[in-house]
């Protein structure tokens, strides 16, 4: 079997620079605590855990230290962390923190904010909490129909970062034919598009596609969507869920992984892969 690893894959920039931050952190001050999961990938969490981080659901007066994770977190945590002397460590990407910028700039000179993505994803959330709470959401095409538009407002166009590159144009046509009155940044990051371009290029070549990572990172579940709309495709946390049946008749096999996956286990599952042949 003949594998391809995609040129674009496992860890981005914005999370290499979180899990560095974490590990610096730790070292310097002891004892972290994580306002919920760095990162969203279960392997990558134990091992920083075990070398001192720990992860909370709720910030506390009590920490001395509290890590923002890379995808961000909401403006409350950040004024409770400041009114009780909590050292801030955040992590968060500077592409997530440039949409936090756009979101309150736009909110407070009046526009009305509309979001492009996952309104149950933590990313999200911390957008919204930007123009406290005050976004509109659009998960798909079906969602534009849903949007209250006023003539009279001015709305403002976000993507969560991790955006479906293919649905972009289609979204942005259907609303701009709703109203004339509308910014649109696209805030969807590099590294995500980087992958899904990629692993679209790989598709033509290849019997079937591994995509690795973690079932609650969007950007994997995002590659596995598209790698499985071009051809066979399956999504796996890491090498455990593999076994050699799946691979019967496949000639060349396209190798993938999300953003948040660590290299370890991509690497653990090419032996795997390996070790069949
Ligand atoms: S996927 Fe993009 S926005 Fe998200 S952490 Fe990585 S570089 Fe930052």
């Amino acid at each position: 079997m003949n594998i391809i690893l995609s040129k674009f894959s496992g860890y981005c920039y914005g999370v290499k620079r979180a899990i560095s931050i974490a590990q610096n952190s730790i070292e310097e001050l002891g004892k972290v605590y994580s306002l919920g999961s760095i990162i969203h990938n279960k392997r990558a969490v134990e091992k920083l855990e075990n070398q001192g981080l720990q992860i909370v659901d709720d910030i506390d007066k009590n920490y001395k230290n509290i890590l923002f994770r890379s995808h961000g977190v909401e403006k409350k945590f950040y004024n409770f962390a400041n009114e009780h002397g909590v050292n801030i460590i955040d992590t968060t990407c500077t592409f997530v923190k440039k949409i936090h910028q756009i979101v309150a700039d736009k909110y407070k000179s009046g526009n009305e904010i509309i979001i492009i993505g996952n309104k149950s994803h933590p990313e999200v959330i911390g957008i919204n909490s930007w123009c406290d709470y005050t976004a509109q959401f659009v998960g798909d095409e079906k969602d534009v129909e849903k949007l209250k538009i006023d003539k009279n407002c001015n709305y403002v166009l976000v993507f969560q970062t991790t955006f479906n590159i293919e649905k972009y144009e289609e979204i942005v046509s259907k609303i701009s034919e709703k109203t004339e009155n509308l910014e649109i940044f696209n805030t969807i990051c590099n590294a995500t598009k980087k992958r899904q371009d990629a692993i679209l290029e790989i598709s033509e070549k290849v019997d079937m596609i591994v995509v690795i990572g973690d079932k609650s990172s969007s950007n994997s579940k995002k590659l596995y969507e598209l790698a499985s709309s071009r051809c066979k495709s399956i999504f796996v946390e890491d090498c455990s869920e593999l076994d050699q049946s799946m691979f019967e008749n496949v000639k060349n096999l396209g190798i993938t992984a999300g953003a948040s996956t660590p290299d370890f286990v991509i690497d653990e599952v090419i032996k795997y892969i390996q070790d069949l042949n």
